[in-house]
């Protein structure tokens, strides 16, 4: 639902495999080796120390250890994938509380489909305009992409449907849309897929064996051009780690709240670069039905009433699954309510959608990514002025430190943090 700068500006899609080196997958928790305790912790340096396991962080350990360096992984939560959250307890279909959805045919992350030997479903075409927009001009430096677009003299209605899966085109950077193809990678239709039996699936083949400490919250990262010393909280106390070089991938809303302090603090174009990226707000209402509601010919409503709301039929079986999709304002209008009103709101626009009246779920779920301090916000988008950013983010700090992940790449998809964790690490196996 989100942005793949990567295929979307009519460059070829990189090297054909991003995991040729990796022979088999493992099968358990992601595959991780997730060691317990903090002993082990202690009194060891390590090559690299990796901070966060979500699909960034652990593309860039698995490309780091294929290599035969040393990399552990500090992940604050109890699971990895980040992002990427697969619900297995809620219904009898998994439900995916972040991404749910594999962007089009190119996306690398078909490797990690494909190792897991995991099926896939599509789900719908993309919508928008069959042809790519006609911006006879290039954008302004610091124009945001409606301001452009009105410029540009397309009328409204062949925007880009953006606000569906994103921030509004006001929030957005036109400069950073028609620099990588944005415009035309939202209105030109494309497909869509979900991966059967959890998005989850794509994990193992990235976290196998490697050395992820989970429920280990880092606090501090001490750099110089010596190495780094993490401090972090984990499950029996503080601890720290050292390690040659620090690969970070943290979220932009985590970076920009300061819950990790850099010591000494970063430069200025760093700071500065954090500071203009921006967050969007998403969230997903998922409901169950102990009877059908969704009409039998359709798997998507709402997608062109800008009604605020999404609805995505995921299971036809019983029970029926269907999960309310809501993004930038409406999001933000929503996580102002309390649970209950949240739900509530969600389900009068179901009923408005369908037309007619819809019993009582039996259960519900969601997750409040604003509200959830190890991500504070849902992904990240480019405002206007901030085109520089993500490659000023992205620039090693004293041979040391490296940021990777969506600040750096500016991108939002699983397919981004992928193909970001492997061009950061080999970007650091590069420099020695
Ligand atoms: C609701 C939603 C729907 C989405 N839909 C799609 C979709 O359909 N398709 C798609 O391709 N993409 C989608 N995305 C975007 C995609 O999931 C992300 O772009 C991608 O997963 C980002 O991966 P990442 O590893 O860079 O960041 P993250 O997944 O955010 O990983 C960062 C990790 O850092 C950890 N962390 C945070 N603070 C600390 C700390 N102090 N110490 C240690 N660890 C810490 C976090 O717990 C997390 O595991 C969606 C995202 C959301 C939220």
């Amino acid at each position: 639902m989100t942005a793949d700068v990567r295929h979307s500006d009519g460059r070829a899609p990189g090297p054909l495999s991003r995991r040729s080196l990796l022979v088999g997958g493992g099968v358990l928790l992601g595959g991780a080796a997730v060691a317990g305790g903090t002993a082990a912790l202690r009194g060891r340096r390590w090559d690299v120390a990796v901070v966060g396991a979500g699909v960034t962080g652990l593309s860039a350990a698995r490309n780091l250890v294929d290599h035969g360096r040393s990399a552990v992984v500090l992940e604050a939560r109890d699971r990895i994938g980040g992002q990427l959250y697969t619900d297995h307890d809620f219904s009898s279909i998994p439900v995916e509380l972040g991404a749910g959805l594999i962007h089009g045919r190119e996306a690398y992350t078909w490797e990690l489909v494909r190792e897991a030997a995991a099926e896939t479903v599509r789900v719908r075409h993309g919508n928008g305009a069959p042809e790519p927009l006609d911006t006879p001009g290039p954008p302004r430096e610091d124009e945001d992409a409606a301001a452009y677009l009105r410029r540009m003299g397309v009328p409204e209605e062949r925007w880009p449907p953006v606000s569906i899966d994103n921030e509004p085109l006001h929030r957005w950077s036109a400069v950073w849309m028609s620099e990588y193809g944005l415009f035309d990678w939202w209105s030109v239709p494309r497909e869509n897929f979900r991966v059967v039996g959890g998005y989850d699936r794509i994990l193992p083949p990235l976290a196998h064996d490697l050395d992820v400490r989970l429920s280990h919250v880092v606090r501090r990262v001490r750099w110089s051009g010596r190495g780094v010393t993490l401090t972090a909280q984990g499950p029996d106390g503080t601890v720290e780690v050292r390690a040659d070089r620090c690969v970070v991938t943290l979220p932009i809303g985590v970076l920009k709240a300061g819950d990790v302090v850099f010591d000494p603090p970063l430069p200025t174009g760093h700071r500065d670069a954090v500071e203009s990226l921006d967050r969007t707000d998403a969230l997903k209402l998922v409901y169950e039905f102990d009877r059908p509601v969704f009409p039998t010919d359709e798997d998507v409503l709402g997608w062109d009433e800008d009604s605020g709301f999404v609805f995505w039929c995921l299971s036809r079986e019983d029970p029926e699954v269907v999960v309310a999709w809501a993004a930038g304002e409406n999001a933000r209008r929503l996580s102002d309510l309390d649970p209950d009103a949240r739900f509530a709101d969600g389900l009068a626009a179901l009923a408005e959608a369908l037309g007619e009246d819809v019993p009582e779920p039996v259960a519900r779920t969601t997750h409040d990514w604003a509200g959830d301090v190890f991500s504070r916000g849902a992904y990240l988008f480019v405002p206007p002025g901030a085109h520089d950013a993500p490659a000023a983010l992205g620039a090693p700090l004293e041979g040391v430190l490296y940021f990777a992940g969506e600040p750096t790449t500016g991108e939002n998809t699983v397919d981004g943090a992928y193909a970001g964790g492997y061009d950061t690490t080999d970007r650091l196996l590069a420099e020695g």
